[in-house]
């Protein structure tokens, strides 16, 4: 009898175990490079992990003179809370990008922490390249949020009128996330253009793809296209 009960209790406690280990965080994270950059554990490995989405101001630069204070602020925040911790990473797209590095969204106990960087003014909304395909009315209303609060980078006057300046170049109708060549991105673009250009084509338009992969950008539909303050090409008319 004393045997059957010692056998139910240790099913019962695998049961009550099991559902926790597999909703346990994956990655360790082993070092925080700074606000948006940091290494985990990866199929074995320690890789580096962009954070998606984000570019918190610099702190560990080579060039120093673009380290600022603000940088230091991310770099801690960062640092306070993600050591030691385990995280979740959320692809999107590409899972690596140009350096070779993982591309993500990180998740620490349950929550987006490139939203939550945004949500504390620690960073824009970085749409350099593309929009987020999950989370863009989240990361627009967490950035809405902090500029309204004034928080971090959005309390600095000087700050602020340089991340308005970038966001403004960066453009708010680029496609989707990605950061591999332009080939595999026109498959999802309707049309597309040049950064420096005030014309949009067809992707099969012989201007089209005189554009080099560096400054060619793309858009979803062609009101997109005009949005963005363009005017369709008297050559493939889109
Ligand atoms: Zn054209």
């Amino acid at each position: 009898m004393k045997r059957v009960f010692a056998t139910i209790s240790i099913i019962i406690t695998l049961l009550l175990i099991l559902p926790t280990l597999s909703l346990a965080a994956q990655h360790k994270v082993i070092r925080v490079v700074d606000g948006d950059t940091i290494v985990v554990t990866y199929k074995g490995k320690y890789e580096k992990v962009r954070l998606l989405c984000v570019n918190t101001p610099e702190s560990v630069h080579p060039d120093k003179k673009q380290n600022i204070p603000m940088g230091k602020v991310a770099s801690n925040y960062a640092k306070k809370r993600l050591k030691g911790k385990y995280v979740d990473l959320k692809f999107e797209g590409p899972i690596r990008g140009r350096y070779g590095r993982l591309l993500a969204y990180v998740y620490v106990d349950g929550v987006n922490f490139n939203l939550e960087l945004v949500r504390e003014g620690l960073s824009p909304y970085y749409t350099k390249y593309g929009l987020s395909q999950k989370y863009d009315k989240e990361f627009r209303e967490a950035e809405r949020y902090a500029r309204k609060q004034k928080l971090n980078i959005w309390g600095d006057p000087e700050l602020t009128q340089k991340y308005l300046r970038l966001k403004s170049k960066w453009g708010q109708y680029k496609s989707t996330v990605s950061s591999s060549p332009a080939t595999f991105q026109t498959k999802e673009w309707k049309y597309v253009a040049s950064k420096n250009s005030k014309v949009f084509h067809r992707p099969d338009c012989k201007w089209a793809k005189k554009i080099s992969s560096k400054n060619l950008i793309g858009f979803r539909s062609r009101e997109e296209a005009i949005r963005s303050g363009r005017r369709p090409c008297k050559s493939c008319r889109p």
